[in-house]
């Protein structure tokens, strides 16, 4: 018996299979149920006594030695296995990443749901506008710049139709249907024919809004833009208003808010004045609100408008406003966090 464990024990040393299948005949023959080392276990109670413990240890070594020649042997087809199972040809070709919400998108929503809660509701109007709607209502006289074709996107064939220079045509279009009171903000894209640089493009966007009632002062205009910028911006932001002009308002301001970077002390970032502008308002213009067909012996109102791109640049610190428009994911990843 000693014998015939010794010859195996020196076949097995010397086993190798050229593909799986070989591989499991040796493992068939060795060790199954009905193989060359069973047999031998089942012969091992023919063993005299005093041979047990000589032959039990062979017999032990011949078994382990089968098991690991065998297993090692089929370590290396699974390995070539495996390299062929990573090739899943119905696998895309990279992780599909879930997308993130542009950074216009988060912050014109966050503006949206500042003034949602003061009690402004959205309003919407078309992108492609007629002059009426854009410029003749909003107090725009006929031989205003802003008409002129260095700012507007003109359609050739249809010299009154035009993109909006800005939101304020959804005013107009919200007040030719509707008596106060009006309390909206008009999100929306606007175009502008203005070369492109880090600091201008020829679309971007804006969120105005428009508040029309009996008794409206500057002191409520004051006091909802104090609100949004200490929403947006912190509690701890001031603002101030100067004076400036926009032919649908009267008075008019440019609002500027304190500088978060250095809380008003003056730093790089607002040119040491501790002052950043953020948004032009005023009075409407009675002859607007007349235009559009409210009786501006009742009614007062009060307009703001601010860009949503301006806003972002205050709060994220983006330097180039063309990074928004080029679909950089390496730009747009760092918005995730803000989803
Ligand atoms: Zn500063």
């Amino acid at each position: 018996m000693l014998a015939k464990i010794e010859q195996l024990l020196q076949e097995v040393k010397g086993l190798t299979a050229q593909n799986p299948e070989e591989l499991e005949a040796l493992r068939i023959k060795y060790l199954s149920k009905k193989g060359a080392i069973n047999a031998l276990m089942a012969d091992f109670r023919n063993v005299p006594a005093e041979q047990k413990k000589e032959v039990g240890m062979k017999l032990n070594e011949l078994k382990n030695l089968a098991q690991e020649r065998i297993a090692a042997l089929k370590e290396t087809f699974e390995n070539q296995d495996n390299s062929a199972a990573e090739l899943d040809l119905t696998r895309t070709a990279y992780p599909i990443k879930l997308g993130t919400r542009h950074p216009l998108t988060i912050v014109r929503n966050e503006i949206i749901d500042i003034f949602g809660r003061m009690g402004f509701t959205i309003a919407d109007g078309p992108e492609v506008e007629d002059d009426w709607h854009v410029f003749s209502s909003m107090n725009f006289p006929a031989d205003h710049p802003a008409r002129d074709m260095q700012d507007t996107f003109f359609i050739e064939t249809h010299p009154d139709i035009i993109l909006r220079t800005h939101t304020s045509s959804v005013q107009s279009r919200v007040m030719e249907v509707s008596q106060p009171p009006i309390r909206v903000i008009c999100p929306g894209r606007v175009y502008r024919n203005e070369a492109i640089s880090y600091r201008a493009h020829c679309f971007f966007h804006q969120v105005e809004g428009l508040y029309v009632d009996k008794n409206v002062s500057f002191t409520d205009l004051k006091q909802v833009l104090l609100q949004f910028a200490q929403e947006m911006f912190g509690p701890d932001t001031k603002i101030r208003l100067r004076p400036s002009y926009f032919p649908f308002t009267e008075p008019s301001a440019e609002m500027d808010i304190s500088c978060d970077i250095c809380g008003g002390e003056g730093c790089p970032f607002c040119k040491y004045t501790g002052w950043v502008e953020i948004l032009g308002c005023g009075m409407v213009d009675p002859a607007v609100l007349e235009a559009n067909g409210i009786d501006s012996k009742v009614y007062t109102g009060y307009a703001f408008g601010m860009g949503v791109e301006r806003i972002t640049n205050l709060k994220y610190k983006v330097k180039d406003l063309r990074m928004f428009s080029e679909n950089d994911t390496r730009f747009l990843e760092e918005f995730e966090s803000a989803n």
